[in-house]
């Protein structure tokens, strides 16, 4: 087999990257190692209930509203539209000191923090009102029209140039991190833990660590757009990039997994499968993360050996504890879809256990669990080492996964009498069923101590893209790896000639 393009893995990222090539007229096909597409956003079903492994929050993905999500970008591109649910509140934060609904608009999520802390509501109004600047000096240059090479400036310069200069004025803080802005504007405790776990929830670091147009991009587009749940769940999304691959050519294998890239004379030539098969392309692009690409995919002798020891030491954000679990819905009508708990305030919200995330996505699509039901995804950090599978293992992960019952119960308090499925993962099964060094979830590059890596590696036609490269971990982020990348790999001239089919100028 021959190609002009394959990619490894179908994350977000390998997806949005291979849909984008396909539509540009490249020949592609993605190579995955599991039998079920999607990465960390993939979808599985037990017994009738269908549950998200990874994220369920999203924005901007549905029509109403002209969006800035990058995801949403490509879809559009490729001739897939979604079915979203809206919802606000989009959450509830659970401390010990007390329930707190987060609304979308910030006027009323502003007047709930004023109810606890009323001279904290006023800074955060003004750490707000920071972030919407930047966002609003990012926001008029579209993702979709990025690209990793010289020529970015180029598009920049003639298509966006006020936006271009807008940015320059900003650019202290698109460099800086939420913390720096956060010190500037915040002094109460109480928002300033708010503010670390908005930051915490999407990046895996507490504000100080987490870069600053990351926060500002979240709260401009859940105050503008709102959030919304897809029909189907996330499986919809991935199905959705599917179609796109396929309707422009690509081919997707699953069940295929990657041993090698070949490189030939410092050049990447192709891979070879688990299988045996070779597989001959020009370009090879990894949506495996970088531990896993650099150490399992490449030999050490590919690589300049102090580039690779670099990458390899980069930290990585632990794994996860997960509870996946099928419950009784009788006498929960008014229960909402997302909720935060922090069990423990004299704990660091970053300690494995003390924060709780907690999706109950079947209240916004009932298809999602059998009639009378609901399914539940509950999970929480966890390192790690110390992880075997050993004669203690079940034990362990029965122990383990209590502080994710103890934070269930601050939602649905008789939820372990309603529990009709029961399924406990462990860092082990994150990192088996995501392929996934160390089941992580991304690397901990904070703010101020570098940028994630572009989709460059010193390999000749060898790309990286996903959650170890440029812009970071998250869905919005992963999609706009997936469009720098698959933008460097043709013309500018390519790329304006499949925009002016859709409606992606300035907005
Ligand atoms: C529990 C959890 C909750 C989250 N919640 C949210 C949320 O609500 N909102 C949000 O925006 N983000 C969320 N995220 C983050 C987001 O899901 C991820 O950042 C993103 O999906 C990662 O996508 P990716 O393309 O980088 O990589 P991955 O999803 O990891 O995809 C990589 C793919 O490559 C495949 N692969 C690896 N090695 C090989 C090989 N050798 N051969 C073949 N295939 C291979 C893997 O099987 C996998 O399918 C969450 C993540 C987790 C884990």
């Amino acid at each position: 087999m021959n190609f002009d393009v394959v990619i490894i893995g179908s994350g977000i990222g390998g997806l949005t990257a291979g849909a984008l090539l396909a539509r540009y007229g490249k020949k592609v096909a993605i190579f995955e190692s599991h039998s079920i597409p999607g990465g960390a956003a993939h979808t599985f079903t037990r017994k009738g209930f269908t549950f998200d492994s990874g994220p369920s929050f999203y924005c901007g993905l549905g029509n109403d509203k002209p969006s800035l999500n990058p995801l949403k970008q490509v879809l559009d591109i490729v001739g897939e539209s979604l079915d979203v649910v809206p919802y606000d509140p989009l959450g509830h934060y659970h401390f010990p000191e007390g329930t707190f609904p987060v609304y979308s608009g910030l006027e009323e999520y502003r007047q709930n923090v004023a109810k606890i802390t009323p001279e904290g509501a006023k800074e955060l109004a003004a750490f707000e009102s920071k972030m919407l600047d930047l966002y609003d000096c990012l926001k008029d240059i579209p993702t979709i029209v990025l690209r990793s090479d010289w020529q970015l400036f180029l598009v920049l310069a003639t298509r966006y140039f006020p936006s271009l200069i807008k940015s320059l004025f900003q650019v202290g803080m698109i460099s800086g991190s939420a913390g720096d802005i956060m010190d500037k504007t915040v002094k109460d405790k109480w928002v300033r833990r708010l503010i670390d776990l908005e930051c915490f929830l999407l990046s895996g670091l507490k504000a100080k660590g987490t870069v600053a147009p990351e926060i500002a991009f979240m709260l401009g587009e859940r105050t503008r757009a709102g959030v919304e749940y897809p029909v189907g769940g996330s499986a919809a999304i991935i199905d959705g990039l599917i179609n796109g691959l396929k309707r422009y050519g690509g081919k997707l294998y699953l069940n295929s997994h990657v041993d090698k890239i070949i490189t030939k004379s410092g050049k990447a030539t192709g891979i070879k499968l688990k299988k045996g098969e070779i597989i001959e392309a020009s370009v090879v692009i990894s949506n495996a993360t970088l531990w896993d690409t650099y150490e399992h995919l490449l030999s050490p002798e590919d690589l300049p050996s102090s580039h690779r020891q670099e990458q390899l030491a980069t930290p990585a954000v632990k794994s996860f504890m997960h509870l996946h679990l099928g419950i009784k819905a009788e006498g929960l009508e008014n229960l909402t879809g997302h909720h935060v708990v922090v069990h423990d305030s004299n704990q660091d919200i970053t300690v494995p256990g003390n924060t709780c995330m907690i999706s109950i996505p079947s209240v916004w699509d009932k298809n999602l669990a059998p009639d009378g039901h609901y399914v539940v995804h509950a999970y929480t950090l966890e390192p790690y080492e110390g992880w075997e599978k050993n004669a203690d293992y079940e034990n362990k992960k029965k122990q383990r996964s209590q502080t994710l019952y103890k934070a269930l119960e601050k939602v649905i308090p008789d939820i372990r009498q309603r529990v009709v499925l029961e399924l406990i993962g462990t860092p082990l099964t994150h990192s088996r069923f995501l392929r996934r060094y160390q089941g992580t979830y991304g690397p901990a590059i904070a703010a101020g101590n570098g940028l994630f890596p572009s989709c460059y590696t010193p390999i000749s036609g060898l790309y990286r893209v996903g959650d170890s490269t440029l812009p970071g971990i998250g869905v919005p982020a992963v999609a706009a790896s997936g469009i720098l990348c698959a933008n460097t790999l043709v013309s500018p001239q390519q790329v304006e000639k499949i925009l002016s089919l859709r409606c992606y100028q300035k907005q």
